[in-house]
């Protein structure tokens, strides 16, 4: 009986010791294991300005965070953004916290530090047991540079006067290379290029007054670097109103028969009347089709492909101008008002098209109210445009020169006859293209500047 009650105890013993190893080494796995804490760093670029947060999100799963530690070093000296130890939670727990994000705002003046290349260094431990109880360790360096100033703009021309629905040009210098630099006229914008002449930091920017910008519309110029730092600058201008023609154009049931057909193939219109289609496309389809136009101009090549006055479709009659505000009238009434943004010029049918200036093909195809068009793309944000073709003879990417035959008119689209709709456009705002083909003009306004501008610059290298 002794030894068979000896032998249970014996066994409870050993039981007993095995559970404690088990416990052990269990406890022992979880506590030293070897996980590193992980780091994500999120900012903008690798710039700090006058004033940027950053934000820097760490966790640990494992045995949870034991201490954060982030310091910018500049010149040998090292400043401390963020020193934090997390609490514990218990022996057999490690941390309590096993993730954290931290927005730390840096004011590199504030904290002494001078503007040039630094590094922002990152370290966070976890409770782990690992080495010698201080835990695993993430270590990351991330080069960054400091830069507070503003950039400086420094104008290259004086002279900037426009009328409703004309463009311009304006040049300037910047201090620095930067991320973003344009025009505001009003609400409209338009980016300014680098590229035209040698000097990186002179830039090139065609922009424009719309048909209905009044002469006392804001215009400036705005940088950014690319550590957000922004810069504008008001230069001297003279915008002029424009008095634009008014005409009726009265829709038949003969247009609507033949024209509406056309649009039910591109979208269904439901079952409406033909007349409900019609305003659905005057109104609607106009919009989207200036949508699509819009998102057809943001490419834009860095050269001027084009070289004195635009043409205009040889032996053409004008039968509409730009600005012109259309009332369209039904069976009597006013039913719709719309402004036409293009020149219509009208020769013999399928008269051959010429490219108005060299440029490069950025679309060929179909769009809505304007039927078959082509868009050439003149560089630096200048485009042309040619609506209601009834061939087109070229594909997208292509350069043609000027008085290359590109399409043939036609009627496609919203057109009621034979004719050529040709518009230009500044970046997305449609302009006036009589000034396009006007040789004085474009001499006064444009090539004179640049050549200014160049000018300057070659006298300035001389002298090194
Ligand atoms: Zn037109």
């Amino acid at each position: 009986m002794k030894t068979k009650k000896k032998n249970i105890a014996l066994r409870l013993i050993v039981l007993g010791c095995c559970c404690v190893i088990l416990v052990a080494g269990w406890l022992l796995l979880k506590r030293l294991e070897g996980e590193k804490p992980a780091l994500m760093l999120e900012l903008p670029s690798g710039y700090l300005n006058l004033s940027q947060t950053i934000s820097v999100t760490v966790s640990d799963e494992n045995s949870g965070l034991r201490r954060i530690w982030i310091g910018l070093v500049k010149d040998k000296k090292e400043i401390v953004l963020l020193d934090k130890n997390f609490p514990a939670a218990g022996f057999f727990d490690g941390g309590k916290i096993h993730k954290a994000t931290f927005k730390i705002k840096i004011e590199p003046k504030e904290i002494g530090i001078t503007d040039g290349k630094a590094i922002l260094r990152m370290v966070v431990r976890d409770f782990s047991w690992r080495k010698w109880w201080r835990g695993n360790r993430i270590y990351i360096e991330k080069d960054v540079t400091i830069d507070t100033k503003p950039p400086q703009i420094d104008l290259l021309t004086r002279v900037h006067n426009l009328s409703q629905g004309g463009a311009g040009l304006v040049i300037f210098r910047i201090s620095e290379p930067c991320m973003a630099q344009g025009v505001y006229v009003g609400e409209n914008y338009f980016p300014g290029h680098a590229g035209y002449f040698q000097d990186p930091n002179v830039i090139i920017a065609f922009f424009a007054l719309n048909y209905k910008q009044g002469p006392d519309t804001k215009v400036f110029v705005k940088v950014t670097d690319y550590a957000g730092n922004g810069g504008r600058i008001g230069f001297p201008h003279h915008f002029k109103r424009k008095a634009f023609k008014k005409d009726v154009i009265k829709i038949s049931d003969r247009f609507l028969n033949w024209k509406m057909s056309e649009f039910d193939v591109e979208m269904p219109l439901d079952s409406k009347t033909p007349i409900d289609k019609f305003l659905k496309v005057n109104r609607d389809i106009r919009k989207a089709n200036y949508r699509q136009i819009t998102r057809l101009v943001v490419k834009t090549d860095n050269i001027i492909y084009w070289d004195g006055p635009f043409g205009r479709l040889p032996k053409s009659a004008r039968k509409a101008g730009f600005a012109e505000h259309r009332k369209y009238k039904y069976k009597g009434p006013v039913i719709d008002e719309q402004v036409h943004l293009g020149i219509d010029l009208a020769s013999v049918a399928h008269s051959p098209v010429p490219a108005s200036n060299k440029g490069k093909v950025v679309f060929a195809g179909s769009i809505g109210i304007y039927g078959k068009t082509v868009l050439l793309d003149h560089g630096f944000g200048l485009f042309s445009m040619y609506a209601h073709l009834s061939a087109v003879n070229v594909s997208e990417g292509q350069i043609v020169a000027k008085g290359e035959i590109i399409s043939r008119t036609g009627s496609t689209g919203m057109a009621g006859g034979d004719h050529l709709h040709f518009g230009m456009l500044v970046n997305d705002t449609f302009v006036n293209p009589v000034e396009w083909w006007d040789a004085v003009w474009i001499k006064n306004n444009i090539t004179a500047k640049i050549e200014a501008v160049s000018d300057l610059k070659r006298k300035g290298s001389s002298h090194k």
